[in-house]
């Protein structure tokens, strides 16, 4: 996936509103002819700035054939503390696309991370009271292995989801 990140909004776009991106004309027109990158990048965007319910909303109309949508989204419904939507989604991004412990989940969740990094989010973790992982779902090692160095393929999609939330 490219990042369209420059043509979405740039960093002091995001401070002060939408006015005057240089690439946004065109990227309006990419999302009003539902491109799904586009879409992926503006509900990005919007979880960003702060709109978390219509960011998942944006996310959840891309479908669940783009495994980086469906992770965004689940992980997005994670931090609204949606836990239902969020274990729905999990479970979709498992069977359609990767495993929950495998390499591939574990690369598009540092993927994610790395996309909302570029929209220079605020790290206030403002939605910090909703976090909620689907209980189902909680890896049994998430708490030996909270540092870095030690995150294994089964814990690291709950890893990325609270990278996210200190993000916004
Ligand atoms: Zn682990």
């Amino acid at each position: 996936m490219c990042n369209l990140t420059s043509l979405c909004a740039e960093p002091m776009d995001i401070l002060l509103g939408e006015r005057g991106i240089k690439g946004r004309p065109f990227f309006e027109k990419c999302l009003r002819s539902r491109n799904r990158q586009a879409t992926y990048f503006d509900a990005l965007r919007l979880a960003v700035s702060g709109n978390l319910y219509r960011a998942i909303i944006l996310m959840e109309s891309n479908g669940t054939e783009d495994p980086y949508s469906v992770l965004a989204a689940a992980i997005l419904s994670i931090l609204s503390g949606d836990e239902e939507d969020a274990g729905m989604l999990l479970r979709i991004f498992a069977e359609k696309h990767a495993p929950l412990n495998s390499d591939r989940a574990r690369s598009l969740g540092i993927c994610l991370t790395r996309q909302i990094s570029s929209f220079c989010p605020s790290y206030f973790g403002r939605n910090i009271s909703s976090f909620t992982y689907p209980p189902d779902l909680m890896p049994p090692c998430v708490f030996e292995h909270r540092q870095t160095p030690r995150i294994c393929n089964t814990c690291s999609i709950y890893w990325s989801a609270r990278r996210v939330y200190s993000m916004l």
